[in-house]
């Protein structure tokens, strides 16, 4: 979905999107049923919480310097799951967040290669390309909007 701003090779050769540190973990992509089904199709050991309408990754608490890694993180070629990845990987470093009660659109600080484009084309991007899906989803899986974090520059803010 971002194939524009962020091509397939700096990802595939920087994948920290997919691996998370104890002050990140809350970052691991919400899972919709369907992402269930396929992850389990591809490793029926993974295990999962639900959340009202949708699961995330099971992670036991971890120390400082212990990461997760994605179980979906194939080190070598990236993301197992090709085009079938959850939403908020396909978005990221897109993110909804709720700021006093409003949901507003953020972008996270830890993707080096989207600040090389200058901000009013990351928030053109934003209106012309991905609002309408991300406020979609955001209405049919209110639990993905998370608490706004203040290291995330704000480009929208809804009305
Ligand atoms: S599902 Fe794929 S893109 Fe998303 S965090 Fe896991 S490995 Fe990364």
């Amino acid at each position: 979905m971002l194939k524009e701003i962020l091509s397939n090779e700096v990802c595939a050769k920087c994948k920290i999107c997919c691996t998370f540190d104890r002050y990140d973990v809350w970052e691991t992509p919400l899972l919709t049923r369907v992402n269930v089904e396929r992850i389990f199709s591809i490793n029926p050991d993974i295990k999962f919480i639900k959340k009202d309408n949708s699961y995330s990754f099971k992670i036991n608490e971890l120390n400082d310097d212990e990461l997760f890694y994605c179980p979906m993180l194939d080190h070598n070629k990236g993301c197992i799951l090709g085009d079938e990845k959850p939403f908020d990987c396909r978005i990221w470093p897109y993110r909804i967040m709720n700021l006093n009660g409003k949901r507003v659109i953020a972008i996270s600080p830890i993707c080096k290669e989207v600040y090389n484009h200058p901000l009013g084309m990351l928030v053109d991007f934003l209106k012309n390309e991905l609002l309408d899906k991300i406020t979609t989803y955001a209405n049919t899986f209110p639990e993905a909007v998370k608490p706004y974090d203040n290291l995330y520059p704000i480009l929208y803010v809804e009305d």
